[in-house]
């Protein structure tokens, strides 16, 4: 990738494009290398304008949402990483719920329509990602997926180009949907949600946060769970038991209080959390003939080649 294309793509946008920006910025890990270049888009409009100036000039790109379900290897992204989080957040009520653009965070959003009346998303409020990056990889929890609650998908194709998905065109599955792996942008969902009194939503919101505060360790980085539920089993479970608990590699621990997570617990680079996923995924392997997959998205390049790195579809970037 050129550097001239990139400082023309930086005068085109201004305040909106940076260059080199450190991932370990973006990320719920705390850890990355640097971005080519980073988009943080205002509006629709102007993601619109973004991705045909990157078509236009053959930019590679990568979208994310607030990074909480990403490992970013430590040689970073070669693409411009368009971020939707933070802006692109806007909120209208609807007959059917509500319609609201992808950068919302979930918690947000959840109390958003605690406020109005609203039920539905209660089990999203602790989930700590965009509504875009909920929707791709239908975030769940306590019972609840996004599956449940959407009614249609805006997206925008790498042309810019619109297209609607209806809540059965998105084929969500567990921690699966119609998006990923392909070159679409969410920027709006409809929402389908019940009317709840308030109060109702709201002492749910505070079981299943007090729940999460017990269970998971919210004071340290990590991605949440690191591996998918495999069928019949639970890898947290099967972690504990291969006896992985506290396991440490570099920087990254098998968290001593959630199994299923991996923690940063200081300096971890992308390679140790890595190394930990493979041996994690090895020991349980060879113990109970269970292949952990990884519900964190790898992307990236590699420092130095890792042996027996393998990549999955949506790692290409
Ligand atoms: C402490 C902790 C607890 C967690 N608990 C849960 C939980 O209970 N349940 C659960 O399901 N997950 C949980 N997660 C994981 C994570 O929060 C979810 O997967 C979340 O939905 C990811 O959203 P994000 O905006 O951070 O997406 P990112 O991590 O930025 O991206 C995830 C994927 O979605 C793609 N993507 C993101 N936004 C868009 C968009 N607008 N258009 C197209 N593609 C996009 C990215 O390319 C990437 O492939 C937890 C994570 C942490 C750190």
């Amino acid at each position: 990738m050129e550097n001239k294309v990139l400082q023309e793509l930086q005068a085109e946008f201004p305040h909106v494009i940076r260059l080199g920006e450190p991932m370990q910025d973006h990320t719920s890990f705390r850890l990355g290398g640097p971005a080519a270049a980073m988009a943080i888009p205002n509006s629709i409009k102007q993601l619109q304008d973004i991705l045909v100036f990157c078509r236009a000039h053959k930019l590679p790109i990568f979208i994310m949402g607030n990074g909480s379900n990403l490992l970013v290897r430590d040689g970073g992204i070669r693409a411009v990483v368009i971020k939707i989080a933070g802006a692109m957040s806007t909120v209208t009520l609807t007959e059917a719920g509500m319609e609201a653009e992808a950068g919302i965070s979930l918690s947000a959003l959840a109390h958003t329509a605690v406020e109005a009346g609203l039920g539905g998303l209660e089990f999203a409020a602790g989930i700590p990602g965009t509504l875009g990056g909920a929707v791709v990889m239908n975030a769940g929890a306590y019972g609840g997926e996004m599956k449940d609650v959407v009614d249609f998908v805006l997206a925008l194709d790498y042309e810019g180009r619109e297209h609607r998905f209806n809540a059965n065109e998105m084929n969500f599955g567990y921690r699966q949907s119609a998006i990923q792996g392909k070159e679409l942008t969410v920027v709006k969902v409809g929402l389908r949600l019940p009317e709840q009194d308030p109060a109702v939503s709201r002492a749910l919101i505070s079981d299943y946060n007090a729940r999460r505060r017990a269970k998971q360790p919210l004071h340290l980085p990590s991605a949440g769970s690191v591996f998918k539920r495999p069928p019949g089993h639970y890898a947290g479970q099967l972690i504990e038991e291969a006896g992985l608990k506290g396991k440490r590699i570099g920087g990254a621990q098998v968290s001593p209080m959630h199994a299923g997570f991996i923690v940063n617990v200081g300096n971890a680079t992308a390679s140790d959390v890595e190394a930990l996923i493979r041996h994690v995924q090895e020991t349980v392997a060879a113990k109970f003939g269970v292949r952990l997959e990884t519900e964190v998205r790898i992307v990236g390049e590699s420092i130095r080649p890792v042996a027996g790195e393998t990549r999955t579809a949506d790692e290409h970037i």
